[in-house]
């Protein structure tokens, strides 16, 4: 993998080596079970309230509305479902949830509809984004829930959390923000973006895989996700992952020590890519957001034929989201913006990260012009 240039840090990134260090302790000798009341495993409940502490720190949260899970999927899922239910039982089941959701929202919204909620999807403008007057329009009073991501992981298109959760919030509804591809990025901050439920998920910013949290806000009430245990306040049972519990704080005080210089690192790379690959004709941008997600459209070119020729000359990148990457279907976002079919199988994900050095990009960059060119019969 040496001379590989990985460029797909949206669907997952490599562990950092401090986070590695952090979490052997508790593969190894700190292996007692965190719910267990002998010293063996207070030792392990100690970690877990400490990394709880860290998150909800980090987050500006209070520890108790911290909720691990194992990763983004999970807790998207324990997001809409538990809240869709809680809420139908008070009579509200009018769901809504964006366009371009990631596939986990996705399901849980086909299956809401499947139980008889009222699901409607929000569409989004071409840049892949939703604003707040398009929101005002869907809600009704017996709109149970909002789903609306931070952050897109095909473009990095952002979205106004605050003012959306503002605006579902006064109509009654709970808003619920997938921040899985903000968290690497940006600051989280839950009482600037004011939702009642967010999720982030630990291997995007350099953690384990496998390791997530639920941020569920002080008063607000959701089903319980997980019976059989009374792990996370009797709502999740299972025995903890202490050691993917350590690691997921560990790279959450780290990404956000290190945001400002990181931030800064993804701008430069985007613009040496940007700059390198523009000898082409034919290429667009989709959505504009997160300086590290570069959703490049190659006109003429499928991207299937292009990510497998970028593999064989060491360059990862991806077409959509890395769930969605095996499969021959075009990008619900890209088309949900206005795309053709066509036009979405024409488009790759380019992702950055922080072990990317510029020279790599450029290299990377390189390699792309010169295999669009041999694709296009220009060489
Ligand atoms: N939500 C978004 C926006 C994502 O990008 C992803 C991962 O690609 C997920 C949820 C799922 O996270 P996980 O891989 O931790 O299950």
């Amino acid at each position: 993998m040496t001379n590989t240039v990985y460029l797909d840090h949206a669907a997952t990134t490599p562990l950092d080596g401090e986070v590695l260090q952090k979490m052997i302790p508790y593969l190894t000798d700190v292996y007692g079970n965190a719910d267990s009341p002998h010293a063996v495993g207070r030792k392990a409940m100690l970690a877990v309230d400490s990394a709880r502490d860290a998150v909800a720190q980090a987050l500006n949260a209070k520890p108790n509305e911290i909720y691990f899970t194992s990763g983004g999927t999970e807790s998207d899922n324990w997001a809409v479902l538990g809240g869709a239910y809680a809420q139908g039982k008070k009579g509200k089941r009018h769901v809504l949830v964006s366009a371009v959701e990631h596939h986990a929202v996705l399901y849980c919204a086909e299956r809401l509809q499947a139980d008889g909620f009222d699901v409607e999807f929000l569409p989004v403008s071409n840049t892949g984004t939703l604003d707040v007057a398009t929101l005002q329009r869907y809600l009704r009073k017996d709109t149970a829930l909002v789903c609306v991501m931070a952050a897109n992981n095909e473009t990095g298109a952002l979205f106004p959390t605050r003012e959306l959760a503002a605006a579902a919030n006064a109509c009654g509804a709970l808003f619920f923000a997938d921040c899985v591809q903000l968290a690497p990025h940006m600051e989280i901050d839950v009482k600037a973006l004011g939702a009642d439920m967010l999720s982030i998920s630990a291997h995007k910013f350099y953690g384990p895989k496998g390791a997530g949290v639920l941020y569920i806000k002080n008063g607000v009430k959701i089903e319980k996700h997980v019976g059989g245990g009374e792990q996370e306040r009797g709502l999740r049972g299972g025995t903890l992952n202490v050691p993917a519990v350590v690691g997921l704080a560990c790279a959450l005080e780290k990404t956000k020590r290190e945001l400002p210089a990181r931030q800064e690192k993804m701008r430069a790379l985007r613009a040496a890519f940007l700059r390198t690959v523009s000898v082409l004709d034919g290429l667009s941008v989709n959505g504009d957001g997160l300086p590290a997600v570069l959703n490049l459209r190659v006109a003429g070119v499928k991207n299937d034929t292009l990510l497998y020729r970028l593999d064989l000359e060491g360059v990862a990148v991806a077409a959509g989201s890395a769930c969605a990457s095996a499969s021959v279907k075009p990008s619900h976002v890209l088309t949900a913006m206005g795309l053709s079919e066509k036009q979405a199988r024409e488009c790759v994900r380019i992702s950055f990260g922080k072990e990317n050095t510029e020279e790599d990009v450029v290299r990377a960059g390189e390699i792309f012009v010169n295999v669009v060119k041999t694709v296009r019969g220009e060489k």
